[in-house]
């Protein structure tokens, strides 16, 4: 694995090992095994930047589930840009299923809540969120992530999915953008 990786003009320096995710990943799988036993639950995988957890988080499970993703972006380079898009490409009825929206990372916040707005309309039988990542020093909005991977500093990461304006998504490690971040 390496330490240090590169993406666009920025380095970025290992942050959390390929190893610890697994680990992390299946416990997090096994307390939803026993949370949702029998319910057939729903992962909704907020695209891009899930795309991973959500494969690992649903074998994790591993009982009867069904994997559905949506789209939401709202993120230019390393800032927020602030704005957040509707919801696109929603193709599972959510009406009296058991839903975990299963996202990257959980930055301010308005992400999840314009989300969970528009998902609540949808009337499931339960609404949950499932997050890889969460900075807690920028959240701004009021919303509850009942199972975090890890809680991370406000430092800007890439790989396990997460990017740096397209690059960086195939990496199993996490990285942090160096303190000195240019070449
Ligand atoms: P929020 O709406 O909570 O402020 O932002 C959440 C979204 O911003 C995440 O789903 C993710 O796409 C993006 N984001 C926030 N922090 C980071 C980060 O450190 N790295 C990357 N690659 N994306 C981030
Ligand atoms: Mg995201």
């Amino acid at each position: 694995m390496e330490s240090v990786v590169q993406a666009h003009d920025l380095v970025f320096r290992i942050f959390l090992e390929e190893d610890r995710i697994n680990s992390r990943v299946k416990e997090l799988g096994a307390e939803l095994r026993t949370r949702y036993a029998g319910q057939t639950p729903v992962f909704l995988g907020v695209l891009n930047g899930s795309f991973m957890f959500t494969a690992d988080l649903a074998r994790a499970f591993s009982e009867d589930c069904e994997v559905s993703f949506i789209k939401l972006a709202s993120y230019r380079g390393t800032q927020s840009s602030g704005d957040v898009a509707t919801l696109i490409g929603l193709e599972t009825d959510l009406r009296n299923r058991h839903v975990i929206i299963v996202e990257d990372i959980v930055d301010s916040g308005k992400t999840l809540q314009v989300l969970l707005q528009e998902l609540r309309q949808l009337q499931p039988a339960s609404l949950e969120i499932a997050a890889l990542l969460q900075k807690p020093d920028m959240l701004e909005h009021p919303i509850h992530v009942a199972y975090v991977g890890f809680s991370i500093p406000p430092h800007f990461v890439i790989g396990y999915g997460l990017d740096y304006n397209g690059l960086g998504r195939q990496y199993a490690a996490i990285y942090q953008l160096a303190e000195d971040g240019t070449v």
